[in-house]
């Protein structure tokens, strides 16, 4: 770990990416105050700053040519709590997964189905983070940001954040506003559970659990995520490489003559989501390596990196991929990582 709130020269970055490239960042600080930040992000004296938390939604295709800094402040408290809730203010870089077993812990509900999602908490708003029918919109109060253009502290409401299918205003404006806390409203009693998807359903048939706890819903997600997803501290990975394309009725409907086993999900009025990872499968890439990079096995939305790809070579892949569902299906699948 490096000393914080230090400038670094040439540093490698393969520690503090999931995918495990190695590129070099000119210039590096870890930050572990907001002061700090404010101070070294005020200043200007380092145009265009790159903000890193996890690094679990980033490939690097090259070496960055300015300053990186690793947020990396910590601090959960609670705000205020009423009979049935609790407004909980966590510091952007605490660890997403550690405030999800903190908020277990401490029976608070609403996040469960997003146990084990890398990164930071900090980051979540960013795509407004989701698995198995949960995004972080539906527990989300409010964020501080810094407005770099403005050179002052926000305060986003949820209502100004125009959350989207794993978007945010946050996502449309990037490097603009750097999140440094974030505001939830999680339930203290009568949690809403949501056990939607198949797979929990299964998971939770299969322990003989009717009612699950909280506990016992984020376990089930635990262990269906460990079986399927590829740990990124052994295979280099950024999760779902693409976010899966929503089409309309009509689209949907022509596609279905054609491929009536494709899967699909009502998504808003007269739109279906199309899961991305099948739509690859179809063009044969699932489990195919390529030298250093390839398609995930067990999910053909994640590609990997076999050791020692380089990040050009995931985002050809990536954009070979884009090419085959573009042919095969006419449909665009946009890239949910972050290319730098
Ligand atoms: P980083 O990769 O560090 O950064 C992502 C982007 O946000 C970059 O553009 C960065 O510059 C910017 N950024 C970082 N911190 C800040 C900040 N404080 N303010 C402003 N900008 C910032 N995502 C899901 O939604 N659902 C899942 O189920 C899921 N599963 C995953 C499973 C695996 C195995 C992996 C590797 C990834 C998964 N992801 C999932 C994607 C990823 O975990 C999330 O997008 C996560 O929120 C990224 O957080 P991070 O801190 O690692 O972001
Ligand atoms: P899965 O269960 O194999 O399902 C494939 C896709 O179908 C998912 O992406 C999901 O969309 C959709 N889906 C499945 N059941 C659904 C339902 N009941 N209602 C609406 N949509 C449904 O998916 P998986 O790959 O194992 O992932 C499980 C969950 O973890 C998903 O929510 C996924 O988003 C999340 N996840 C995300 C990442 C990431 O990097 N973003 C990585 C791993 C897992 P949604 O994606 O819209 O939920």
């Amino acid at each position: 770990m490096p000393k914080p709130n230090m400038l670094l020269h040439n540093v490698s970055l393969k520690p503090y990416n999931t995918f495990g490239i190695n590129v070099n960042a000119l210039l590096f600080m870890e930050i572990d105050n907001n002061t700090t930040l404010e101070e070294v992000l005020y200043s200007k004296q380092y145009p265009d700053p790159l903000i890193i938390g996890g690094g679990s939604n980033i490939l690097f295709t090259k070496d960055v040519e300015r300053l990186v800094i690793h947020l990396n402040t910590k601090g959960i408290e609670i705000l205020s709590k009423t009979p049935n809730h609790a407004k909980v203010k966590v510091q952007a870089g605490e660890v997403w997964h550690d405030f999800v077993c903190w908020a277990i812990a401490h029976d608070l509900g609403g996040i469960e189905n997003l146990s084990l999602i890398p990164g930071n908490v900090g980051t979540a708003p960013i795509q407004n983070i989701g698995a198995y029918g949960v995004e972080l919109k539906d527990v989300f109060v409010s964020c501080q940001a810094l407005d770099l253009k403005e050179n002052r502290q926000v305060t986003f409401k949820k209502e100004d954040c125009s959350f989207g299918y794993r978007d945010s205003v946050f996502k449309r404006n990037k490097g603009r506003y750097i999140i440094t806390s974030v505001i939830l409203k999680l339930t203290t009693k009568d949690h809403y559970k949501n056990i939607s998807y198949g797979a929990i359903q299964s998971k939770l048939r299969e322990k003989g659990i009717n009612d699950p706890s909280i506990q016992q819903i984020s376990n089930a997600v635990i262990s269906i995520r460990q079986s399927k997803l590829p740990d990124p501290k052994i295979l280099g990975n950024g999760g779902s490489f693409f976010k899966n394309p929503v089409v309309s009725m009509n689209q949907f409907r022509d596609l279905q003559e054609q491929y009536p086993d494709m899967p699909h999900y009502s998504f808003g009025e007269n739109q279906i989501k199309i899961p991305a990872g099948w739509l690859i499968e179809q063009c044969g890439y699932k489990g195919k390596r390529f030298q250093e990079v390839g398609v995930h096995k067990n999910q053909a939305l994640v590609l990997v990196n076999y050791g020692n790809a380089k990040g050009e070579q995931l985002w050809e892949l990536a954009q070979k991929i884009q090419k085959s569902v573009q042919n095969k299906f006419n449909i665009y699948i946009e890239p949910e990582v972050n290319i730098y």
